[in-house]
């Protein structure tokens, strides 16, 4: 079975990993967001695929979601010291990773290739697609009226603006990464990753091209939520301040008209009809990955459970 997984950061990389664990190379693909994408100090830094990157490599901070493992601080130690701007960390072994890509995106090289040349270094096998090679930028767009940069509100303000809405500065223009629509094309199911609908799937979602592919194909998501609670970062609370209860069925019905399968946690158990009645086929399962065979065991129940909803539509 063919499968292309489009992910975020955190919740994304973790059941990505699962499933590179069980899928050949050639049978697992992913679409990373790049809508939280910046420049900071002059590096270009790509958060979501550096954690999806480092997750497949073993190579993640498993603490904190971001970063690396067995890190050492003395750049940004030194730069505190000298009151640089401080608020967005980046460890040193990390640091090396934004650096060269900064220096090959400056000598031309898309982003892709160069997602493409680290994977390799890091002995990544599966491929891992930036969404585009031209910028896309989220912007979060607040109650009060300020419009913030993604990492601006997420890390420097971490989260507390209220959000009123979103904005994917450049996504319009984007074009689709053509790998990555061959791959999308060619495949037999498109899992959306445990990733925050808002910020991590909806601007893949808005690069023309993937959204018209994905309606020709059996999409499965799987629940970011559970028990009406992101397990990290502000997905409920933008649900919440958007005037939507943060439920399992809200994000079912974020995707609407592109789902034919949803896998939510047992603790929403009761969403099951609601779910149902969008025609949209369930399955109640332990979504929360805990470990890496919390990881393995989701994928393989996701797998399996794709498997069916194949048969079921031959
Ligand atoms: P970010 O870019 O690092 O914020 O990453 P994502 O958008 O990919 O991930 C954040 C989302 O992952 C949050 O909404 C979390 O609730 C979700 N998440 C994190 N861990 C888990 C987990 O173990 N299981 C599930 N189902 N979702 C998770
Ligand atoms: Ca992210």
């Amino acid at each position: 079975m063919k499968v292309v997984a489009l992910a975020g950061g955190v919740g994304g990389a973790k059941l990505v990993d699962g499933l590179a664990a069980l899928l050949n190379p050639d049978e697992l693909s992913v679409i990373v967001n790049t809508g939280d994408d910046f420049e900071y100090l002059s590096l270009a830094i790509s958060p979501d695929l550096d954690t999806v990157c480092y997750t497949l490599a073993d190579l993640a901070n498993p603490n904190t979601g971001w970063g690396r493992k067995e890190e050492t601080w003395h750049v940004f130690d030194a730069i505190q010291s000298l009151g640089g701007l401080d608020w967005f960390r980046l460890g040193d072994n990390d640091l090396a990773t934004h650096l060269l890509r900064t220096n090959w995106l400056q000598q031309g090289v898309p982003l892709s290739v160069i997602t493409e040349r680290l994977c390799s270094l890091w002995g990544i096998e599966h491929r891992v697609y930036p969404m585009s090679d031209d910028p896309v930028r989220t912007i979060v767009h607040t109650a009060s009226g300020e419009a913030l940069g993604f990492q601006e509100y997420f890390v420097h303000q971490a989260c507390q603006p209220e959000v009123a809405y979103f904005e994917f500065e450049g996504a319009e223009n984007a074009r689709a990464l053509p790998q990555a629509m061959e791959t999308l094309n060619a495949c037999d199911l498109v899992i959306l990753a445990p990733s925050n609908p808002w910020v991590s799937i909806d601007p893949i979602l808005e690069v023309q091209g993937y959204r018209s592919v994905m309606r020709e194909k059996p999409v499965m998501a799987v629940s970011p939520l559970i028990g009406g609670k992101a397990l990290k970062g502000p997905a409920a609370k933008m649900y919440q301040e958007l005037g939507i209860r943060p439920t399992a069925f809200a994000v079912a019905e974020h995707y609407e008209g592109l789902l034919t399968a949803f896998v939510f946690d047992h603790v929403d158990r009761g969403e099951l009809e609601k779910i149902e009645a969008c025609r949209i086929i369930p399955l109640v399962t332990d979504i929360l990955m805990k470990d890496e065979q919390d990881r393995i065991r989701l994928a393989e129940e996701v797998l399996l459970f794709g498997e069916r909803i194949l048969n079921r539509s031959h």
